[in-house]
């Protein structure tokens, strides 16, 4: 590990002020990934920010009927929060499908959202990884990419986003506050938070440096939303592919309706034709059949990760069908897939 300072902010404004006389500086929050990828030396910044005592972690409602999570809330408080588990299901249910008790205790919801990528060539730092050092290429392109991008991606990098709990954001269609490092915040609506690789693979989000999120906001939601997952074994492992759903029924009509698909882009993939094909109808097999359809109609698959789409879209369907009701859920913690590509060698599938 790279040596580096350590400063614990008290205050936003502390910790804003902090960062800005620091070159390279990073905040750190739970410290659940990021301590490891700086033990890897795949992070090496120059001086970490803790923001652990900053007081980000309350959870509480918004004027306009909505939940403001802190960006400190633990993802223990936020999935068992009772509004929570009562209004945005499928949020708890994402992050109880991630990770194990110990990490969720100690991540946060602002860390979550700035996880890096699983991708295994990342972590190697003996591997060509755009990501981790721009203008090297992308070993995993020639390599074994069964875990990697099937949209959105490019030559410069094919890596996916490994939060569950981002995906049930934006399916919820979450908003991200942020405060600015010069003063004023902004307000980043989650589908937009997250990049796609494009020219600058290394960065993950449209965050600024030195930028600070200090929450994310749920609108008002009186719908079903539900998170499927479908990973390698049935916990402790991050998604091949997983679904978030949030519908809003009028009568037994489909009145509005948001599909989140993870684990198959750089980011959460919005699938919005897939969702604009279910507003107006009622909930039918063959519908959410021809919705899967749509919303994979334009993945592009590499070498080794093919059995993403028809896995893609039998667990859409089946999201589909536990969220409306025509089928009845099957727990929470994810489905278990084998998948006949095999294994990675050192590949990291351990949430
Ligand atoms: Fe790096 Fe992205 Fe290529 Fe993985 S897919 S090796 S993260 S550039």
């Amino acid at each position: 590990m790279h040596p580096f300072r350590y400063n614990r902010a008290q205050t936003v404004e502390d910790a804003l002020q902090s960062f800005g006389k620091e070159p390279n500086a990073a905040f750190l929050a739970g410290g659940t990934s990021q301590l490891d990828l700086m033990k890897e030396d795949v992070l090496r910044p120059g001086a970490l920010i803790d923001i652990k005592r900053v007081p980000l972690s309350a959870i509480m409602a918004t004027k306009d009927g909505g939940l403001r999570l802190g960006a400190n809330a633990s993802n223990t408080a936020v999935a068992y929060h009772e509004q929570v588990q009562k209004r945005y299901v499928g949020l708890a249910e994402a992050i109880l499908a991630g990770a194990s008790p110990q990490i969720r205790n100690m991540a946060s919801t602002g860390g979550n959202l700035l996880q890096r990528t699983r991708c295994p060539y990342y972590r190697d730092t003996t591997q060509a990884c755009n990501k981790r050092e721009p203008g090297t290429g992308c070993a995993a392109l020639e390599g074994i990419n069964r875990v990697h991008a099937v949209f959105g991606a490019n030559e410069k990098c094919i890596a996916t986003h490994p939060s569950d709990m981002c995906v049930a954001l934006a399916a919820l269609n979450a908003v991200v506050q942020v405060q600015k490092p010069k003063g004023g915040t902004r307000s980043i609506p989650f589908a937009d938070f997250h990049r796609l690789p494009g020219d600058e693979p290394q960065r993950d989000t449209v965050l600024e440096p030195g930028e600070l999120i200090t929450s994310v906001d749920l609108p008002a939601f009186t719908g079903r939303s539900h998170y499927l997952k479908v990973r390698e074994r049935a916990s402790y492992a991050y998604a091949l592919v997983s679904v978030a759903i949030a519908l809003e029924m009028d009568g037994d009509t489909i009145k509005a309706a948001r599909i989140a698909l993870g684990s198959v882009a750089h980011k959460p993939w919005m699938a919005t034709d897939a969702a604009k094909e279910l507003v107006g109808k009622k909930p039918d097999a063959a519908l959410f059949r021809a919705a899967a359809e749509k919303a994979f109609e334009d993945a592009k698959p590499l070498q080794h990760n093919a059995y993403k789409i028809p896995l893609g879209k039998n667990t859409l369907v089946r999201a589909l069908m536990e969220t409306s009701g025509l089928m009845p859920l099957q727990g929470t913690a994810g489905t278990a897939f084998a998948s006949s590509a095999g294994g990675v060698a050192g590949d990291d599938i351990e949430g």
